[in-house]
């Protein structure tokens, strides 16, 4: 009997399912349906054009702590595909993989092409067959089947439907998947920096900071790691992550708000007060401006000195309390006012999608729709930096394919 699956989207969850269908019995057909004239377009140019294709974070508890939304729906998905087998799948596949000390793992060509090829030798050597400029508008169930119309007029049949579209910023984008009967959150970007117009720090632009702490002010929302000072404004992991975490929020505010920096995530008010006060008595005819706290950099301290109004010549002996009090704020809460927002290396994903209660996670098969499935980013799932988003992609895909396979046998 002839069946025919059919993945809508050719990125890294549809073509991951596509080149995990194999074991179909004879006389069932897998064809990707991609809009643009090219498949796997964000696989390209994903980590620089290098790939950050997974993470080394294999323990399922800490994994889905990397996904602000879809981390309890995700456990169930990651104990069936996790980073581990993502890795042992390109391994196997003659894909050399390497790890960087910070847990990422790219393809050791140190070239997104090579997890390309991979792929598409996989369905091309299932026979999956990919039809390009082929952008599906609407989906109807039709008895057992559903039926696709594209853009260009064309009406498809298929008995399994994989839906891989990826995000997109705007509701109006899903509007196809709601006439169907999904239901979907909100859509709005992650994974942004922040634009600091005036930034009193724009000369020290280029300088890393390795575990700053970022809060959003008037919120408990705040996220350390490493925080790189940009000419527009603040980027690095921790602004990343914030951004991704307080998504709806900032979003909500419009992209105003204010930020406070701690340049330390160790530091507390009392701490710097009391090693303020130590350096007024051990360090007294010291500079001020050769004695910098760990780990603040020579020209960061100098910075900091400059906004709270403090001569660099001075000595510790001679600092006013009321410039000290500045000096403390600054180097444990400093305030900076943010308006807008960027995208860091043209890298960002979509917060919201089809809503996560829509599918079963352990097949990613719909909960409305028999032999309807959804994956990778077109949920309402999304992970920080780090390999995180395509270990979503890559497992959503694989756990779909393998049930239709065995619902194909079955
Ligand atoms: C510049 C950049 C760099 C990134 N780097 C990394 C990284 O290094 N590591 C990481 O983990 N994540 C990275 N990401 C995020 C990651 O690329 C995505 O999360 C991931 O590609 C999502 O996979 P997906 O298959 O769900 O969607 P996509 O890869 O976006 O694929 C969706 C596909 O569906 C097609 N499509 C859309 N609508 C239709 C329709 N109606 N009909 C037919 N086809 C349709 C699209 O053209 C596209 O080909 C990066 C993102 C960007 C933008």
């Amino acid at each position: 009997m002839s069946r025919n699956i059919v993945i809508v989207g050719g990125g890294a969850a549809g073509y991951f399912a596509a080149a995990n269908m194999d074991g179909l019995p004879a006389g069932v057909s897998v064809t990707i349906l991609e809009k643009s004239n090219k498949t796997l377009s964000k696989v390209k140019v994903s980590g620089g054009g290098r790939c950050n294709v997974t993470t080394s974070t294999d323990q399922v508890g800490a994994l889905v702590k990397h996904y602000p939304r879809g981390e309890k729906q995700l456990r169930n998905l990651f104990k069936a595909f996790g980073p581990e087998q993502v890795r042992a799948w390109f391994e196997q596949r003659g894909v050399a993989l390497k790890t960087e000390p910070d847990g990422r793992v790219f393809p050791a060509s140190n070239d997104s092409q090579t997890i390309i090829d991979c792929l598409r030798n996989e369905a091309q050597r299932l026979g999956v067959k990919v039809q390009y400029g082929a952008a599906v508008q609407a989906i109807e169930k039709v008895g057992a089947q559903y039926e696709l119309l594209l853009a260009n007029g064309e009406k498809l049949m298929a008995d399994y439907l994989l839906l891989a579209t990826g995000g997109h910023p705007k509701a109006a984008a899903y509007s196809w998947l709601t006439d169907l009967g999904l239901e979907i959150e909100a859509p709005l970007p992650s994974l942004f920096t922040f634009n600091i117009p005036d930034f009193p720090l724009v000369s020290l632009s280029g300088t890393a900071v390795p575990n700053a702490e970022v809060k959003i002010a008037g919120t408990k929302l705040s996220h350390d790691g490493p925080l790189l000072i940009t000419h527009w404004g603040i980027s690095g992991p921790a602004v990343l992550k914030l951004s991704a975490y307080a998504a709806r929020e900032l979003a909500g505010k419009d992209y105003q708000f204010q930020v406070l920096v701690k340049w330390d995530a160790s530091w507390n008010e009392d701490l710097i007060r009391n090693w303020v006060a130590d350096n007024r008595s051990s360090q007294a005819k010291k500079k001020i401006s050769n004695s910098p706290l760990k780990p603040l950099t020579q020209r960061l301290w100098a910075a900091l000195l400059e906004m709270a109004g403090v001569d660099g010549e001075m000595r510790w002996a001679d600092l006013p309390k009321k410039m000290a009090n500045k000096l403390i704020n600054s180097m444990v809460s400093m305030d900076l006012t943010v308006k807008g927002k960027t995208t860091f290396k043209e890298e960002f994903v979509t917060a919201g999608g089809v809503k996560c209660g829509e599918v079963d996670f352990k097949t990613m098969q719909s909960r409305k729709f028999e032999h309807l499935y959804i994956a990778g980013e077109l949920l309402d799932v999304d992970g920080v930096t780090g390999g995180y988003n395509f270990q979503n992609a890559w497992s959503g895909g694989y756990v779909a394919a393998r049930d239709i396979v065995s619902k194909c046998q079955g």
